[in-house]
């Protein structure tokens, strides 16, 4: 089968969420079942610098509205091919992929993703300037979700299979941006990508394309109800005999404890001695007072409203006065930023706050806590939770989304059956959180019970190959389908 995967990021190229992470995982998986994957993505300057040496496939002209570029064709992770779309007018600038340095959006991003849209529309089509042609084309969240509207419009185009990463990001645009991206005229509509007057890539994506897939099975139902449809449930509920939730998998070369070198000391369920080492090695790196036997809890996230970062400063105080210790990593919203900053002040030795973007410190963190906090008020299907899992740290996370199918519930029960892997609270209030902890709290004395917590998690199986297998099976569906 040859897919073309498109995509606005890829780990390790270029990552600012989940969608890197799929993006550098998924197409090695599926080439492993005997695919053809291709990926497609913009040439920001990160992707250009770690390219290496590279192949000129084309010179195009691009369609109306467009600017010229190169597509220039290379490897990265794992002998995947990687197209590159070289247009420096659009991807060629300082500052972050999809926002300036201030953290404004880009004011061409209709621009800047409609090109990588239309460049996958155009490799799908039968007048592709190159001569692989792929039988499937993958786009992936609104960023590429003009591609299957582009497509519709071309006869013998190839099908499209559309996957949402999260539905609240939308790329919408005003009514202009249709001409500008020279979308055909009979795609802005009510039926089309027309959302209430303004064109939205995601909902052309959702609309046109012949199959569509989220990152999780309970989020596949969730984003057909009014909470977390984002306004889009009723067309979502009205294709949702083509919708499928498929649970992303995880990197798990990159996710080993190991061989993981950003660790003070590797470990494994049969040696576990290193988690400790990693526990004091974080204290030390953070400021925190180093005492193996306190908990210690942590957080790596983006800082936004979904993640329930507030729900987490909110309990600090609470969650101290127990001697608990907490470590945070991210970065985001600039209210959340200075009230963990405020944290770490009033609490030197037991709150540490690290605000950016640290690969590295990351992992030193899933290996050196004792427990991972995932409050998220929705959660397409969230990665650290399984990262935490295969690291020997429980998640506490609430029941929402790719949480609900990644974590299981400790009880009497399934800890008697070895199945409980974390913690899991439905009551999105601080008080549900704190509650919540604290049930995780009295089991981490009991290690006993603890160890069998651990044994499960870092047992579990979070690699891809079972997933790339369902994603292989909506592409045949696609081929096969008629629209
Ligand atoms: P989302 O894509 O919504 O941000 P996911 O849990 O799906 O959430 O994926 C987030 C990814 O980004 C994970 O690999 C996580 O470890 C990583 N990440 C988030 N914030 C940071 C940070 N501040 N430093 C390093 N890695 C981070």
């Amino acid at each position: 089968m040859r897919v073309l995967f498109v995509t606005s990021e890829a780990a390790p190229l270029v990552k600012t969420g989940g969608l890197a992470d799929v993006s550098g995982a998924l197409p090695s998986a599926l080439r492993r079942l005997g695919d053809d994957v291709r990926v497609l993505i913009p040439g920001y300057p990160q992707v250009l610098k770690a390219l290496g040496t590279f192949k000129i496939e084309a010179f195009v002209a691009a369609a109306e509205g467009f600017p010229d570029f190169r597509l220039l064709t290379s490897e990265f992770s794992e002998g995947v091919p990687l197209w590159v779309i070289d247009c420096p007018l659009l991807y060629q600038r300082e500052g972050g992929i999809y926002q300036d340095s201030m953290g404004d959006d880009w004011s061409d991003n209709a621009l800047r993703f409609g090109l990588l849209s239309k460049v996958a529309a155009m490799l799908g089509s039968p007048s592709s300037p190159v001569e692989w042609k792929p039988e499937v084309v993958h786009c992936n969240d609104w960023q590429a979700g003009l591609t299957p509207a582009y497509m519709h419009f071309v006869p013998d185009s190839a099908p499209c299979v559309m996957t949402v990463h999260n539905l609240a990001f939308q790329g919408v645009f005003p009514p202009q941006t249709v001409e500008e991206l020279a979308l055909p005229e009979g795609s802005f509509h009510p039926h089309g990508a027309e959302y209430y007057g303004n064109l939205s890539f995601l909902k052309a994506g959702l609309y046109y394309a012949r199959h569509v897939t989220t990152v999780s099975p309970t989020y596949a139902e969730e984003i057909q109800s009014e909470e977390l449809g984002f306004g889009l449930q009723g067309l979502l509920k009205n294709r949702s005999k083509s919708l499928t939730g498929i649970l992303n998998g995880i990197d798990t070369e990159e996710w080993d404890p190991a061989t993981d070198q950003a660790l003070a000391q590797t470990y494994s369920l049969v040696k576990m001695t290193g988690k400790a080492a990693n526990k004091l090695a974080l204290q030390k790196l953070m400021g925190l007072t180093v005492d193996p036997a306190v908990p210690l809890l942590g957080l790596v996230s983006r800082f936004t409203h979904q993640k329930g970062v507030d729900l987490v400063l909110e309990v600090a105080p609470e969650l101290i006065a127990t001697k608990a210790q907490l470590v945070l990593l991210g970065s985001g919203d600039a209210v959340l930023q200075n009230q963990a900053k405020a944290l770490a002040k009033e609490y030197p030795g037991q709150i540490a706050v690290m605000i950016g973007f640290d690969e590295k410190l990351s992992h030193l963190i899933e290996a050196g806590i004792d427990l991972f906090l995932m409050p998220s008020r929705f959660e397409p299907c969230g990665l650290n939770q399984m990262y935490s899992q295969r690291y020997g740290t429980p998640p506490i996370v609430h029941a929402t989304g790719g949480l609900v199918d990644s974590v299981v519930d400790c009880t009497p029960d399934t800890l008697a059956k070895l199945s409980a892997t974390g913690f899991v609270f439905s009551e999105m209030t601080a008080q549900g959180l704190l509650a919540c902890i604290q049930r995780a709290l009295v089991v981490y004395q009991d290690k006993k019970s603890w160890g069998k917590l651990l044994s499960a998690g870092m047992s579990k199986d979070f690699g891809w190959q079972a997933s790339a297998m369902k994603y292989h099976e909506i592409y045949e569906a696609a081929l096969s389908t008629k629209e």
